[in-house]
């Protein structure tokens, strides 16, 4: 049942034209109803005050390919001060961050007269691996807690976003960069263009940004619809970042694939066009399953709705046999699944994360309690829905005591199935 939101009307617009091309033939493939913002963590003061909700649409534009949300909400509400994502929570994207920096400053024969730009640089997780290594280094990002922990170690931070005008003022001052990182913030910027021609202006001729972003093809063939949320404005493919950088005088020449968040792309992305068979081949994948095309996504919803119904029936079962039901992960994906599958706090005991910032806090909309992980050994739930799956085996890792004293995973998506220590394993009969 959906509450009414009186009062945040004017925090949202719903697009008519592609955020990309500006074109106006937009079709919708998803309708996730209306949601609360999934990395809004609602605080103990505030959980009796009406909370925001709002449509979250998918579509995708004939002329471009990009795939983008339709509803866009004002950025001040999305990413407000008390935005309580930090990067160094997670191990895994430590050690993925290291090693990315480790190859550039190889490749490129970094040195302590470059420039390494960070575009989102949250907590200088990944910057402070060329502070060590002599290079300097400016990271941007707009989130006050994040931005102040960088700057308390030694990680130099323009606190504010990333756009066309404050690229001119860094050119003005001499701060071009030899390599600009921009990870998982593509799909936040509201203006794709003014934030790509920026890219360009701020890299040296020689320069490269290097992008990650969530790859488009696995959130629909795994059918990672948790990564949609109002924060994640679009959904990339290869074809619709050609055609993004080709409009704004930048050549997307390289690309790997990345597990991380599900399967990524790390973009490669200079001034002058020198395109790797990495390019090609995937545009050519991507013609020839006609990502490019609506086709492509004509089932996406239906089956989207096959996931929520078979995890319901499948935790339903659970909890008919009297078992007990907690959560792992309190990241924004686990709001955008608790909230459309509608899991409440009747089936879900608590929900837990690392984040000592979100603990003492409650999961937008079903409002279900934020505690420490410790509480699984605790409180001993029987099964624990994973919904930071993307980091199942970092969390495997991590709560091995639980699992070894019986306690069961439940992986949620593409197939929501109980996990006995593989994820290929455990095929629920649900
Ligand atoms: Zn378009």
């Amino acid at each position: 049942m959906l509450e009414q939101t009186p009062g945040f009307a004017h925090a949202h617009r719903s697009e008519t034209r592609c955020r990309s091309c500006g074109g106006s033939n937009l079709t919708e493939v998803l309708d996730l109803g209306e949601t609360p913002l999934a990395d809004r963590l609602i605080s103990a003061k505030h959980l009796d005050e009406p909370e925001p909700r709002f449509p979250l649409r998918v579509a995708f534009c004939d002329e471009c390919a990009l795939v983008q949300i339709i509803d866009t909400i004002n950025a001040h509400m999305l990413f407000d001060e008390e935005y309580p994502y930090y990067s160094s929570f997670s191990p895994a994207l430590l050690a993925h961050s290291k090693a990315n920096v480790e190859a550039l400053i190889k490749e490129r024969a970094l040195g302590p007269d470059a420039l390494v730009i960070e575009l989102a640089s949250n907590d200088g997780y990944l910057l402070k691996n060329y502070v060590e290594a002599g290079i300097p280094v400016l990271g941007i990002d707009p989130a006050t807690g994040p931005a102040e922990a960088a700057m308390a170690i030694g990680v130099p931070t323009l606190k504010t976003f990333f756009t066309a005008e404050l690229a001119r003022r860094l050119v003005a001052e001499g701060k071009r960069a030899d390599v600009i990182h921009a990870n998982n913030v593509l799909a936040h910027v509201p203006d794709l263009n003014g934030f790509v021609q920026g890219l360009r202006e701020t890299l040296k001729d020689d320069g490269v940004a290097v992008i990650e972003v969530p790859y488009l093809k696995c959130l629909i063939d795994h059918l990672e619809f948790d990564t949609i949320y109002h924060e994640h404005m679009c959904y990339f493919s290869v074809s619709a970042l050609d055609n993004l950088f080709r409009r704004n005088g930048l050549y997307l020449n390289h690309i790997q694939h990345l597990s991380i968040h599900g399967g990524s792309l790390r973009l490669f992305v200079e001034r002058t066009e020198h395109p790797k068979a990495s390019i090609r081949d995937q545009l050519a994948i991507e013609r020839a399953e006609g990502v490019d095309r609506i086709d492509y996504f004509r089932s996406f919803a239906r089956r989207v709705a096959e996931v929520r119904a078979d995890l319901l029936k499948l935790l339903h079962k659970l909890k008919s046999q009297g078992a007990s039901l907690a959560a792992y992960g309190a990241a924004a994906k686990g709001a955008t699944l608790i909230n459309y599958v509608g899991l409440g706090a009747d089936l879900i005991d608590f929900v837990v994360d690392r984040n000592v910032h979100k603990q003492g806090r409650y999961m937008p909309g079903q409002k279900i309690p934020i505690l420490p992980p410790e509480a699984l050994l605790e409180r001993k739930p029987d099964y624990v829905l994973v919904l930071a799956w993307n980091f199942i085996d970092e969390i495997a890792a991590q709560q091995r005591a639980y699992l070894d004293q019986g306690g069961r995973f439940v992986i949620p998506v593409p197939n929501p199935r109980i996990y006995a220590g593989r994820l290929q394993e455990g095929m629920a009969s649900a």
